[in-house]
Parts: C-alpha cells; sequence; structure tokens
C-alpha cells in the first residue's frame, strides 16, 4: 500500500494552511494494521514544514514520526525536491541539522537520500543550502554531508526516473513554472508516481501553470491526480488558475484534488470545487494511492 499525506496544502504565503509539502508512506500490509510504514518520502519540504511535521506526529497514526515530543527525523528517509523556492526547500537546513547533532548515533549523523535531477540538486547546494549548513565542525562541509545524494540521470526531456521501495516508481515530468527566457528553462518538476505491479498511476503537478496539452496522456491514465490552483482574479503564469483547471475535461475533473491553494479557500466562492472537481485536498488526510 502507498499512502500521500499532505503536511499542508497552502501556496507559499499562506497564513492558515502550512505550505504544500507531501509525505509519501510505503506499507507491506495496511497503514490501518502497521503502526509504522517500511518507507518514507517527503515531496519537498519547505519553510513551514518542520512545523507541519511537528503538528502531524501528533495526529492519530502518525506517532511513529515522535521521539520524546519532537520530530524523529530519522524516520524520513527520502527526500524528492521538486524545485528550489523555498516553500518547498526551506525546511531541509533543520532536517540536516537534526540529523547531523540531535539524531547521531556514535558520532554519525542520519543521511536521507535526496533525490532530484542533478541541476536541482547542485544550484540547491550552491545557491540555498550553502549558506547555513556549508561549515561543520570546523570545516567546510558538502551536501554529501547531511544527504545521500540522488541525483537523476538526465534525459533530453526529462531526469531519469527512481524506483523506490520496491514496487513504485518516481517519473518526474519538467513543468512550465518559472521562465527566464522559454518553457523549461529554470527547473521544476512533477511527478507521475507508478504502482508498478498494479500497473496504475497518480499525477502530481508540482508548481506549473496550466499546461494541459503536456500533461493530458499522464492524467487521462492515472486513477488520481493532485493538481496546484492558484485562486484569486491574478493572472500569474507561474500557476494554474481555477478558470484554467475548469477546461479539463470532466472525467478528469471527477479524479483531481487541488492544492496550493491561498487562505481564500473557504470563502463562498470557491464551492464550485467540491462540485466540478475531487475537492481541496485536505492537510493531514492519508490519501490512498494505491492499495
Ligand atoms: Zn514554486
Amino acid at each position: 500500500m502507498l499512502t500521500l499525506t499532505f503536511l499542508g496544502v497552502g501556496n507559499a504565503f499562506a497564513k492558515r494552511n502550512f505550505q504544500s509539502n507531501v509525505l509519501l508512506e510505503a506499507w507491506s500490509g495496511s497503514s490501518r494494521q502497521q503502526g509504522e510504514p517500511e518507507d518514507t518520502l517527503l515531496i519537498d519540504f519547505g519553510a513551514t514544514g518542520p512545523q507541519a511535521l511537528h503538528r502531524l506526529k501528533d495526529q492519530p497514526g502518525f506517532e511513529y514520526l515522535d521521539h520524546g515530543g519532537v520530530v524523529d527525523y530519522r524516520k524520513i528517509r527520502n527526500i524528492f525536491v521538486t524545485h528550489l523556492h523555498s516553500d518547498h526547500i526551506g525546511g531541509l537546513e533543520e532536517l540536516a541539522f537534526m540529523n547531523t547533532f540531535i539524531h547521531a548515533q556514535a558520532g554519525v549523523g542520519h543521511r536521507p537520500l535526496l533525490i532530484s535531477s542533478s541541476e536541482i540538486l547542485t544550484d540547491l547546494w550552491e545557491h540555498s543550502l550553502q549558506g547555513g549548513l556549508g561549515v561543520l565542525h570546523g570545516r567546510q562541509a558538502e551536501l554529501a554531508d547531511y544527504f545521500v545524494v540522488h541525483p537523476l540521470e538526465a534525459g533530453l526531456t526529462a531526469p531519469g526516473r527512481f524506483v523506490w521501495s520496491g514496487g513504485y516508481e518516481l517519473q518526474p515530468f519538467r513543468t512550465d513554472h518559472v521562465r527566464l527566457a522559454r518553457k523549461y528553462d529554470w527547473p521544476s518538476l512533477g511527478l507521475l508516481i507508478r504502482d508498478c505491479v498494479l500497473g496504475e498511476s497518480v499525477f502530481f503537478s508540482g508548481d506549473t501553470g496550466f499546461d494541459f496539452e503536456a500533461y493530458r496522456g499522464m492524467m487521462t491514465a492515472s486513477r488520481l491526480c493532485f493538481h496546484e490552483v492558484h485562486l484569486g482574479n491574478e493572472d500569474l503564469s507561474v500557476h494554474t488558475s481555477l478558470k484554467d483547471l475548469r477546461t479539463l475535461p470532466a472525467e478528469i475533473r471527477g479524479k483531481t484534488f487541488l492544492y496550493h491553494y491561498s487562505d481564500a479557500w473557504d470563502l463562498g466562492r470557491y464551492e464550485v470545487v467540491d462540485r466540478e472537481f475531487a475537492g481541496f485536498a485536505r492537510p493531514f488526510h492519508r490519501y490512498v494511492l494505491f492499495d
């Protein structure tokens, strides 16, 4: 069984919800029978991630994340990074320092697998994390001091795949999020999550402008979709408006949960979301992707 839980469903500026980061849990049996999954993977860990995980560990069924009242970061075995905005990577410094100094055993820190395209991993260190993590015990440190770095082999149109926990595959695809001069020239990724045994998939958009032509095949074939949304009237090319999402075919809207939304989600004017889509994704709810 593979489950997906949003640590938060908010956009970068949301205050009533945590930012849109996700915990995947792989279970040999069932989340209802086991106290702890066999394997875990975070999709992004932004600035509000530590606070969200701190809250999640107190929810029924997530007690395994608790270690004496603090988050046990050793339970986070893998982290996939979609792109370098702070709402997706801003919690990694805390996670790395906690693993290095608080959860260290016999002087050896816990190092989760850190997965992304090689260009994102290089920029993650050189332009973001190095500022805080660059010195360790009186020496220069590097990304590999804190993580087992797992760059996905770059392909022509997308980075390579990652086979995870035996039977699941993460299949990243480029998203049209931020452009410097042209489409795809600033790296950002979405994910197709596949159960190799069942042959089924779930679509996770990552941050993206509306690009259904690129995603049509994946969304049509997937049993569930999670798509980002920008609520509000601003025409933001870097995110996807509700107006654009409402043009999706009805059969796709019916299996698509919306996430990455602003604090205005529960104003009456967005009631359409629950009628025309699978609904707004809920934080701390364990969605079963594959049973
Ligand atoms: Zn972003």
